[in-house]
């Protein structure tokens, strides 16, 4: 038999030429390769490990052979920051690597004091948060048997400080590499591996400086505040910015005064079809804008359009384009996600954070769903980008896919290595992945996946019919818009337009006399702002530059937390307490407060990342002008009390609002001299059967959730979350 001839191909970038008919399985054997510590790439597509055997090798082909580990030496150990994440990539990358988690950071600065030297460049003294040293103890463990760590924590400052703190905590006896993924998928983190790299030391300056500054504002304002308006209350740099959006708009809201206006409309049809009716709204009157004040004013306008015929003036057909939105960064998923699904920013992140992850998806194990979920970015990789419009096009149509991909502008502050917030595969549809996710998964992912894929799909276009009617020296107007192409909006739609309702208009044309049915006034009153929600709040973080994809949520638990904001049926409002300590710091600390200083504080921080700044002379730069008002604020701000109307059983004396480690209390204005104090009720009887206590509001420590107990406790132990309908007095307080 004839020898088969030579062909040439590639392997791992170098020309080699082989026999004709050999499998990838016999080109391993014959390079000695041990197929099951390496994964296999031909023509850039990963093959899998049991078609070694099949597939033929084809002149050209590019054969890249990935080695794990380095020659016959067992593992590498591979650290990332959760469990979930851990047994996902234990999944991908097999028993060749040691996978452990870190359970978060590890190293920090300690809780029982400020740990920062600030005469020492701000030096920080890190030590092993407590609980973890068991952790700790047992990577070092398992780094022994290894030679080289990976470091995979997420793509952010805060995955850059962990990987730091550990990598210093292992020394220089082992390689030490960081591996940088944005989703946890075959694809990404293979790739990651194949590109090990070294620890950002400028994203982690920047993390170090925020928890500095933070440490330095919150360590310095807390004590202040202990000892001027109650024991365990706390501020810090950004949540107190974000307490004083919410003081601010309730303030504005209590200021306004509303005005009274009016409105007319009238109910017309064509004389040719009167069962057409449609209303018009006053518009003009003597071509000016109508101004209604009062019942007099349309009275006399009425009463002067009587007998006028309606007549149309003009018709306007015009098409209107509506594009659809860029995907998801965090803030708008935020926004979104309590607009549609009512969830809390916390909440969400918490869905998300399990959706990026990893969920076990049937047969094809565990798989990240979502790309990471801490971003401003809102670039779509080439490779999502190509699978989108494929299933578009075979899902919608062709007249639903645009020529070019759509290409949307990330703020400038958004980091370019980053990615929006998508599906790690547009192939996974929501419905097809259901049964594998919880109720709150689902809802999730289906947001993140529709909005990823209407943001790849064509225009809406609308067709906008607008009359206009004279009426004497009244001009009325109607107007009507129909979808003549719904594009994008057939998978997802922004709340405005799921809100809109649609009137139809009969076809008129110009010079036509309608018929006249009926005048409608309405009275209104204009309205003050709108109270913050937590999507509001987290849009206006966002608008004025305040706080970071990784803050928002934090931010709000901690304001909700500390009590100086409460959710009430989904609106934030401030408490007294809130009130009281947002006035004090913007009168002492008029900086820390601001919202511009805040914003650009962010900015320095960003530049620190970017390397245009130092972040000792970040936080020197602030540092100064700080300890100044703090020394001020330390002898010039006043101790607070709120006064009520109660007065003391024991010497007559009022009775003050103070604030103490489990909340509210009420206590004698005589203090120190009497030290009569109680708990502030509600003034609801205890409805425990021969108890003639009342129920008060309480706080549990580890949540900080609300509920009612009993004055009479410990002896009645009767608990409630939600207070009998009976609505008890609530306190003087202006
Ligand atoms: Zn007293
Ligand atoms: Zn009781």
């Amino acid at each position: 038999m004839m020898k088969d001839p030579d062909i040439q191909l590639k392997v791992n970038g170098e020309v080699k030429k082989i026999r004709k008919g050999v499998s990838l399985a016999s080109l391993l054997k014959e390079l000695s390769v041990d197929p099951r510590r390496v994964v296999v790439e031909l023509n850039q597509a990963i093959l899998p490990k049991n078609a070694y055997a099949e597939r033929v090798l084809k002149e050209n082909d590019e054969v890249e052979i990935v080695h794990f580990v380095g020659g016959g030496k067992a593992k590498s150990l591979v650290i990332v920051e959760s469990p979930a994440k851990s047994k996902t990539i234990h999944h991908i990358l097999g028993d060749e690597y040691i996978i452990r988690p870190s359970m978060g950071h590890v190293i920090d600065l300690p809780a029982s004091k400020m740990g920062v030297d600030v005469e020492k460049d701000f030096e920080p003294t890190y030590i092993v948060i407590k609980g973890k040293k068991k952790i700790l103890n047992e990577l070092k463990k398992e780094a022994k048997a290894v030679d080289t760590i990976y470091l995979a924590p997420d793509p952010d400052r805060e995955g850059e400080a962990i990987s730091w703190h550990l990598k210093n905590f292992f020394g220089n006896s082992k390689k030490i590499h960081r591996v940088v993924f944005h989703e946890i998928t075959r694809e990404a983190v293979l790739e990651a591996f194949k590109h090990p790299g070294e620890i950002d030391l400028k994203k982690v300056n920047a993390q170090q400086a925020r928890r500095i500054l933070d440490r330095i504002v919150g360590y310095s304002l807390s004590p202040l505040l202990w000892k001027k308006v109650g024991k365990g209350l706390s501020a810090g740099r950004v949540q107190s910015v974000a307490a004083r959006l919410v003081v601010d708009r309730e303030k504005e809201i209590t200021a306004f005064i509303p005005q009274e206006y009016w409105e007319i409309e009238a109910r017309l049809s064509p004389q040719k079809s009167p069962n057409k009716e449609f209303l018009a709204k006053l518009e003009r009157v003597d071509d000016k804008k109508a101004e209604l004040a009062n019942q007099e004013v349309v009275d006399t306008l009425l009463k002067k359009l009587e007998g006028s015929s309606f007549v149309v003036k003009d018709v306007r057909k015009s098409e209107k384009k509506k594009s659809p939105s860029a995907p998801f960064t965090t803030s708008k998923l935020q926004q979104d996600a309590f607009n549609k699904l009512h969830f809390s920013a916390a909440r969400t992140m918490r869905i998300a954070q399990q959706l990026y992850e990893g969920l076990e998806i049937g047969k094809e194990g565990t798989v990240g769903l979502i790309t990471y979920m801490r971003t401003d970015s809102v670039r779509v990789s080439e490779g999502a980008i190509v699978q989108v419009r494929d299933t578009i096009e075979k899902k919608f149509g062709r007249e639903y896919l645009p020529k070019e991909p759509n290409r949307y502008v990330s703020k400038k502050t958004a980091q370019e290595a980053h990615e929006a917030i998508r599906p790690t595969s547009a192939f996974r549809e929501p419905d097809v992945i259901k049964s594998y996710l919880s109720t709150d998964q689902y809802k999730l992912y289906r947001l993140i996946y529709s909005r990823f894929v209407a943001s790849q799909m064509e225009k809406a276009n609308f067709l906008i019919l607008s009359v206009d009617i004279a009426c004497g020296p009244a001009l009325f107007r109607a107007s009507h818009q129909s979808c003549l192409f719904p594009g994008f909006l057939s998978v997802y739609a922004t709340e405005e337009e799921e809100e809109k309702k649609e009137t139809l208009l009969p076809e008129v044309s110009v010079g036509e006399t309608l018929t006249f049915h009926q005048f409608l006034p309405s009275q209104h009153f204009t309205k003050p702002p709108p109270r913050y929600t937590e999507g509001s709040l987290v849009k206006a973080l966002e608008e004025l530059g305040i706080g970071r994809p990784s803050t928002y949520a934090p931010t709000l638990q901690t304001i909700i937390q500390r009590d100086y904001i409460r959710r009430e049926k989904g609106s934030l409002i401030p408490t007294e307490l809130g009130n009281l300590v947002t006035r004090l710091l913007i009168e002492h600390f008029p900086k820390i407060l601001d919202i511009q200083f805040t914003a650009a504080m962010e900015e320095e921080l960003d530049d620190i990342e970017e390397g245009r700044a130092e972040w000792t002379a970040v936080l020197k730069k602030f540092y100064s002008p700080f300890s100044e008002s703090l020394s001020l604020a330390k002898t010039e701000m006043k101790r607070e009390v709120i006064e009520t109307k109660e007065s003391c059983e024991k010497c007559g004396l009022p009775m003050v609002i103070k604030w103490g480690r489990a909340g509210r209390f009420l206590s004698c204005s005589g203090w120190p001299a009497c030290k009569n104090a109680r708990s502030i009720t509600t003034g609801v009887p205890c409805p425990s059967p021969g108890c003639d206590g009342q129920l008060v509001e309480r706080r549990s420590k580890k949540r900080g959730r609300f509920f009612y107990g009993c004055t009479r406790y410990p002896k009645c132990t009767f608990i409630t979350n939600q207070l009998p309908s009976n609505e008890g007095t609530t306190y003087g307080t202006k």
